[in-house]
Order: C-alpha cells, then structure tokens, then sequence
C-alpha cells in the first residue's frame, strides 16, 4: 500500500520499525534514517528478510535540503518523525517541500527553551493546507493514546466532557539507582519544568512537583502521583469542546527524585551552556551522556506501566464518570521487539498513526491533533497491535 521513511533509530523507532514490519501490506517498504547510519543498519538487519523491504540512510534532519533530497530519492508517502523533538519543523519544512504527509510523537522544542507549546507548529496548518497534505502531531502514547482516548469518551459515553485527568504510572525497575526510561535530556526537561493544570479557560502554574495525590491503579497498586504540564493539555484544552479541567499526573519514585533534586541542586540539569576549559557544554546533555542509554534498559526492566484517562461529564442530563486505560509489561514487551513499554507505548501508536494516514482513514490537508480525527478505527488497531485498553465506568476520582 505505502513507502514510509521513518527518521530516528532509538528506542521509539526500534518500535515502529518492528510494528511497521509487522503489518507488510500497509508498510511495502520503509526506509530507515538517522544521524548514525549503523544503528538503522542495525535495525534492518534484525528485521530483514520479511515482506516489508528495508533500507537505510544517514540524514541529518536539522537539514531541510538533506531531508529534501533523501525525500526526493525514497519518494515516500508518509514521513514518521521519531528523532527528537529539535527536529520538528525541519523535517515539516521537507515534507512541505515535497508534498508528503507527516507525523511525529512529540511537540517541537527549540534548543535554548523547553516550551511544550504547538504554536510553531499550529502555524504551519495554512501552509499544509495549500499543499494539500496531512501532518498528524503527537501520534505516541501521551500525547497520542490519550487523545484518542478523549475523542472515544466524547463520541460514544459523554453529551459533555468537564474534568480529563490522565494518570501516567510506571512501576517498571530497571535496577539502576537513577536512569530514565526514553531520551534523560527530554524526560528531565519535562520534570523540572513548573507544573501547570487547565482550568476554567486558563492554564494555572504550580510549583515543580508541588502537587501530589496517591491514586490506586489497576494492576499496579497504590503509587505516588504528580501533576506536570504535558503538551496535550494545550490541544485537548482547544478540541474537546466544554471541558474545564484538565489535569496530567505521572507517579515518580521517592529514589528517582532525590536523585534528580541532587542532580537539579548542583546544576545539572541545566539546558544553559558552561564555558568548561574553553569549550561550551550544557549540562543537561553531559548528564545525558554519563547516564544508562534508554535503549539498554530493555532487558534489566521488570513490571508494568499503566497510561489512562479519567472523564467526569455528563450523558443525557445525568452525571457520569469513565476511566479508560491501557496496561502494557515491560518484558512482554521486551521478548516482543527487544525494547521496554515506555518506547512500545510510543512506537506502537505511531505505527498505528501512520497506518490510518496510509489507508486513507485519517486524511485531511493541514495540521491536526490526534483528538481531531475518528478514534474508532484507531482503537480497534491499539487491541490488535499489542496495546489492549481496559474500561471502569465507576472509577475512584482525584479530587
Ligand atoms: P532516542 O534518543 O532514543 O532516539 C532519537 C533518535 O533521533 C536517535 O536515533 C538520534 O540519532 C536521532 N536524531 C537526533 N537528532 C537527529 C538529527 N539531527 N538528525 C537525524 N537523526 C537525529 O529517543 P526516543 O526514541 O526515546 O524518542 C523519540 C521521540 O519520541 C522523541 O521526540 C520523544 O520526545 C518522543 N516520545 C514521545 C512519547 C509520547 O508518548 N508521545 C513518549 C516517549 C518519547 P543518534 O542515534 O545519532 O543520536
């Protein structure tokens, strides 16, 4: 059916290579680029010799004439962006030159600041528009899941959505005293950044980490929570009409935090350039450096994550209240595509997202977030492809 180049060879694009190979009448072929050509050469020769053929490239996406040519070469339909959120709108300046669709699973980010805002983005939906393409934007696990979810809830159980609170829990134990689970430059930045939470029309700030509730999750047990600002506040806040709070929790260890309230302390997650004997480092990216590579973690993880959406609305006048989760285990997941649930939970919905796009499901010009599009057949595919989602129509509340 379709060509997709998918840029990225880290733990999320292990994932999407293997679920893409998975499903060879959708993926014909697949091209692999990255900044390091060995580790997409890596990838191939682990899943070569199925129907989905498989080459690979370098490419350097910070490049918009290099991602132009390689585009020009492969001539693909659909352009899976699983490098780094840096990468964002170059790789949306390439696809525009060429008129082909696109889709990633993080918001762009410029170097200097960590926003978390679509607006970069958002402005390139006249542009998309024009040249009659689709760019699907944070189509991983949350944002991505978690908008379907919202859109699901909205089409088939609520007149009126009021309270979303979507709870991220990992009980998964790599057996390190300190290691994230995806990329540490990107997962710190998300932590220490202050809270925020939506509500009544504003976005409200709270202290990093300042609040925090207990919440028992199915499968996982009873696990401290924390509400953080994650970018899907901001579209779900613009596109589920009538709803008033929106609140994203994720439960962190008391280890995890001592560790990185040493390492935030002493100034090492910082993104602000040091002059060290003469030549510029952020510190955040020598952290990066010195930590375990996510992608090691696989093997060593054990236990499960739990991703959910909790909706308080309304239904014919009557109060309602629905819970819809997924649960996914770190081993499973690891004997399945040799990566641990935290890049499954994002490449298999990228996957997915890329599958709606190829078989024309998902397909309008401009610039859309997940939530904007039919959830139905996107639901279906998570049952089908290893993400199973779980419903409590009476679930316990966060107050
Ligand atoms: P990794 O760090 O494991 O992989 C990133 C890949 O991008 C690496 O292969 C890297 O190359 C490549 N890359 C970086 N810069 C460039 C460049 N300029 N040109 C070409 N390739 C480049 O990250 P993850 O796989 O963990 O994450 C991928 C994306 O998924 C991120 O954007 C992350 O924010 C997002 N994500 C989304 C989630 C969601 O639920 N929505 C959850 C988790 C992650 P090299 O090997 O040379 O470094």
């Amino acid at each position: 059916m379709g060509k997709a180049l998918i840029i990225g060879a880290g733990g999320v694009a292990s994932v999407v290579v293997h679920k893409c190979c998975e499903v060879p009448d959708v993926f014909e072929e697949i091209c692999i680029a990255s900044r390091t050509k060995s580790k997409c050469d890596a990838l191939k020769e682990k899943l070569d010799g199925g129907q989905t053929k498989i080459q690979t490239a370098q490419v350097d996406a910070d490049n918009v004439p290099e991602l132009v040519a390689l585009i020009n070469e492969f001539k693909p339909d659909i352009v899976i962006n699983v490098a780094l959120p840096y990468q964002d709108l170059t790789i949306m300046d390439a696809c525009l030159e060429t008129k082909v669709d696109y889709l990633d699973t993080a918001n762009y980010e410029p170097l200097d600041t960590a926003k978390f805002e679509y607006k970069w983005q958002w402005a390139y939906k006249e542009k998309f528009e024009e040249a009659g393409i689709t760019a699907l934007l944070g189509s991983g696990f949350d944002p991505g899941v978690t908008g379907v979810f919202s859109a699901y809830a909205l089409k088939h159980y609520f007149d009126e959505i009021h309270t979303i609170d979507i709870v991220d829990a990992n009980a998964g134990d790599h057996g390190y005293p300190f290691a994230t689970n995806f990329n540490p430059e990107i997962n710190i930045r998300e932590i220490t950044a202050n809270g925020r939470y939506y509500e009544n029309g504003e976005f409200i700030e709270t202290e990093p980490l300042e609040v925090k509730r207990v919440y028992d999750l199915p499968e996982i047990g009873p696990k401290d929570v924390y509400l953080l600002y994650h970018e899907e506040l901001e579209s779900l806040a613009k596109n589920i009409t009538g709803v008033n709070k929106i609140r994203f929790w994720m439960t962190f260890s008391e280890k995890y935090l001592t560790h990185l309230r040493v390492l935030e302390n002493v100034g090492m997650t910082s993104i602000e350039p040091i002059d060290y004997e003469g030549q510029q480092i952020v510190p955040l990216q020598f952290l990066k450096a010195i930590l375990p590579d996510p992608a090691s973690l696989g093997p060593r993880t054990k236990g499960k994550t739990n991703i959910g959406c909790i909706y308080q609305g309304t239904k014919n006048g009557e109060p309602k209240t629905y819970y819809v989760y997924n649960i996914c285990d770190h081993q499973e997941c690891y004997r399945e595509v040799g990566s641990q649930a935290i890049s499954y939970t994002t490449g298999v919905p990228a996957m997915i997202g890329a599958m709606m796009m190829l078989t024309g499901k998902w397909k309008k010009p401009g610039v859309f977030n997940i939530e904007e599009f039919d959830p139905d057949p996107f639901m279906e595919a998570l049952n089908e492809y290893g993400l199973p989602w779980h419903e409590d129509f009476n679930p316990t509340l966060i107050d």
